[in-house]
């Protein structure tokens, strides 16, 4: 019964340092979000306890009653958020989601096709150094140069030369709204199977404010934490109640063991948030507040990437103040804002480097940020990028502490966890 504080010091001061640098430091990394208390009761509950292998109704182990009623919470609440007919609640992950539907439908050495790392794919999506890109013969489709979007001409062309098993739409720094009639067509044409990863926007689809594409997908993937705001994890919905049985067996005994009773508990406790009206007027002011931020640093003199956004991210291109994504990165931290390094579109820069960075709304909207404060926020990375690009790498610090005044003015001004 004693506290972690009590037991254990070192990690609850870790704990603490968390709870401080969330609650003072803007947060603009596009896949994070921050939960409500009540996702984090369900999370640190006595479910972490429980073994229960299988599914509702169908248990490897005695004692899974209220398991199996959280569990179907959470598979009828999904099935409602997202109007499919079929959904599993288990991955531990968005990586073992989408590890799960491959086990289904591809087997070793047949061929995928998914969007490159660099154009703003995952790498669960046929990267080279991830288990996708390792078993499967990986074929990658990109963006136009011109214009950074999807090249759906290429993509056909690829899936009539290819003929993959599987193509994949969706990505991790693609702030466009994708065609999935279209991925659609191109399986057809192909007798592939389309998969969407809605991982980054599904909390936009779930309010119903960026189309779905459920009606499109034989199956889509999910994570839900991102812009659906729930607990770390992953989901697998679909249409079709056949497939459904391929992917549930994939997923248990297929991939993983026991389930995360305690995330799915926090699950069940999202998507009901979800659901509720207030969500999609949370949804509509992250897609207005990622705007304003993209249109801000443009007006600074960043290049975005697609030219702005439809949606909750924005990849900014920092190449016209020829300063890399590593130094803007590390840069903004020091100045408490929160963001990630992130390749462009035909980056001459690697991975470790990189010429831009991605900047997201979900978090900081969370908390309250309105338009007024995310332009207020473009205007502060403008300024720490100006100060790089003046003095090169180590930045400048008399702007970095001043922009962190302003940074933890406004925190102060939107508090979160207020209680501890
Ligand atoms: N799919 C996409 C599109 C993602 O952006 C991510 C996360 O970054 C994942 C899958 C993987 O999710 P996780 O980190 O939960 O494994």
């Amino acid at each position: 019964t004693a506290s972690v504080a009590t037991v254990d010091p070192a990690v609850a001061a870790a704990i603490s340092s968390e709870l401080k640098r969330e609650q003072e430091q803007i947060e603009l990394i596009a896949s994070e979000n921050i939960v409500s208390r009540a996702v984090l009761e369900a999370q640190g509950s006595v479910f972490t306890n429980k073994y229960a292998e299988g599914y509702p109704g169908k248990r490897y182990y005695q004692g899974c009653a209220p398991s199996d009623a959280v569990e179907q919470l959470a598979i009828d609440r999904a099935k409602q958020l997202f109007d499919c007919a079929y959904a599993n609640v288990q991955p531990h992950s968005g990586a073992q989601a989408n590890g799960a539907v491959m086990l289904a439908l591809v087997k070793p050495g047949e061929t995928i096709l998914g969007m490159s790392l660099d154009a703003g794919g995952h790498l669960t999506h046929g990267a080279a150094p991830s288990m996708s890109g390792k078993w499967f013969n990986a074929v990658q489709y990109g963006v136009r140069r011109d214009d950074h979007l999807i090249d759906y001409d290429e993509v056909q062309r690829l899936a009539t030369e290819h003929k993959p098993r599987l193509i994949i739409a969706g990505g991790s720094a693609y702030p466009r709204i994708i065609d999935f009639a279209r991925f659609r067509a191109i399986a057809d044409s192909v007798g592939a199977y389309l998969m969407v990863d809605m991982a980054h926007f599904a909390g936009l689809v779930a309010a119903g404010i960026h189309p779905s594409p459920l009606p499109h997908a034989h199956v889509c993937t999910t994570t839900t934490h991102k812009t659906l705001r729930g607990p770390r994890g992953g989901m697998i919905l679909s249409n079709d109640e056949a497939l459904g049985k391929k992917f549930n067996s994939a997923v248990f005994p297929g991939l993983q063991g026991g389930p995360l009773m305690h995330v799915i508990a926090a699950k069940a406790v999202a998507f009901g948030e979800a659901l509720r009206p207030d969500f999609k007027d949370y949804s509509r002011a992250v897609i207005a507040n990622a705007q304003i931020l993209a249109a801000t640093l443009k007006a600074r003199g960043c290049e975005v990437v697609a030219g702005g956004t439809d949606t909750h991210l924005a990849l900014i291109d920092l190449s016209p103040k020829g300063i890399t994504g590593k130094d803007a990165d590390e840069a903004l931290e020091r100045a408490g804002i929160t963001c990630n390094k992130n390749g462009v579109p035909f980056d001459p820069l690697p991975p470790t480097k990189t010429s831009g960075i991605r900047v997201g709304s979900p978090a900081g909207t969370t908390r309250g940020f309105g338009l007024a404060e995310f332009a207020a926020i473009g205007e502060m990375v403008a300024d720490v990028l100006d100060g790089l690009a003046k003095n090169g790498e180590a930045g400048n610090a008399a702007v970095e502490a001043e922009v962190n005044g302003r940074v933890r003015a406004l925190c102060a001004r939107f508090p979160i966890y207020a209680n501890g």
